[in-house]
């Protein structure tokens, strides 16, 4: 099993001695309740570093007040067993009270990048998401740390605050771990009921039909949207929050498919809000 802390100045110590002894120490910041996805950043990050940090702690403040911060799936002894067959050496698990003791007040936020997508239906989402990454990397002060690119949002975020702030840490993104189905894991997904499921897969299957539809020739972002709402709201249970298209740098929207562009989808499937993307590739950049 992997060794478990909870203090901040026991997190701090163990990683001021692994550097001290020369190991390059990688970190995965999670939320728990893992499954395929996480494991894999794990393994990936356990490639990557001699010795493995994964934190887990359902962020208080990048939850909205209504949103799913109470009901959100914790199982600490099935996360330690699950994480176990990684080689993860520790799991970081904070409390919200050392993390955000009383009189708290200081919060980073990521400006621009934080606007659109996500940032736009989730205000102050990003602000906390970059408020406990900054804080978990201070105290676990991991030479690199890896990110999923499902959260590909958050990625661009992360990535921009460790530029601004010239933190030393190298931010690796993970590619996208999928059900057989295509649909994206995703902690979430437990809250999904058996015909919820079914209807889930339509995220991953919409985009699918517009890499499809822009291979034919479709380059016009508006008809893209239209035909993908009609796609997903032909699933039942389905309430489109986002389709949007936009420059996968800077996330500013486009009009019409040139080059790489990313299509992100965020879709309530019953009460579960899920989230997907895809960069497009095209060819002919004209
Ligand atoms: P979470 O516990 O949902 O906050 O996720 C912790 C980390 O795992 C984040 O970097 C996520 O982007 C990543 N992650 C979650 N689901 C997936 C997935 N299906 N594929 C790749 N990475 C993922």
């Amino acid at each position: 099993m992997p060794e478990l802390i909870s203090r901040i100045h026991q997190m701090k110590s163990w990683s001021e001695k692994a550097r001290r002894e020369g190991f390059k120490i990688g970190f995965v910041p999670t939320m728990g309740y893992f499954h395929e996805g996480h494991l894999a950043l794990m393994r990936h990050a356990k490639e990557l570093a001699d010795k493995v940090v994964v934190s887990i702690f359902v962020n208080p403040i990048q939850f909205g007040p209504q949103e799913d911060f109470a009901a959100y799936p914790r199982d600490l002894e099935r996360d330690a067993r699950l994480a176990e067959k990684t080689g993860v050496d520790i799991l970081f698990v904070p409390e919200a009270r050392e993390m955000y003791p009383a009189h708290y007040q200081t919060f980073v936020e990521v400006t621009e990048l934080s606007k659109p997508l996500c940032g736009a239906k989730r205000p102050g989402h990003f602000r906390g998401v970059a408020t406990v990454v900054l804080k978990l990397l201070h105290i676990v002060h991991p030479h690199l740390a890896v990110f999923g690119l499902k959260d590909y949002q958050q990625y661009l975020v992360i990535r921009q605050m460790v530029k601004d702030l010239n933190l030393d840490v190298e931010i690796v993104g993970h590619p996208i771990v999928r059900e057989k189905d295509g649909l994206a894991m995703s902690s979430r997904n437990t809250y999904l009921s058996p015909a919820e499921r079914k209807s889930a897969t339509c995220l991953y299957r919409a985009l699918c039909l517009a890499e499809e539809k822009i291979k034919k020739g479709l380059r016009e972002v508006n008809v893209l949207k239209d035909e993908l709402a009609r796609f997903i709201l032909s699933h039942p249970y389905t309430k489109i929050d986002y389709i949007e298209f936009c420059d996968p740098e800077t996330l500013a929207p486009v009009e019409k498919i040139k080059g790489r562009t990313l299509l992100a989808l965020a879709v309530f499937v019953g009460r579960a809000r899920l989230i997907d993307n895809l960069v497009l590739e095209l060819e002919d950049a004209a």
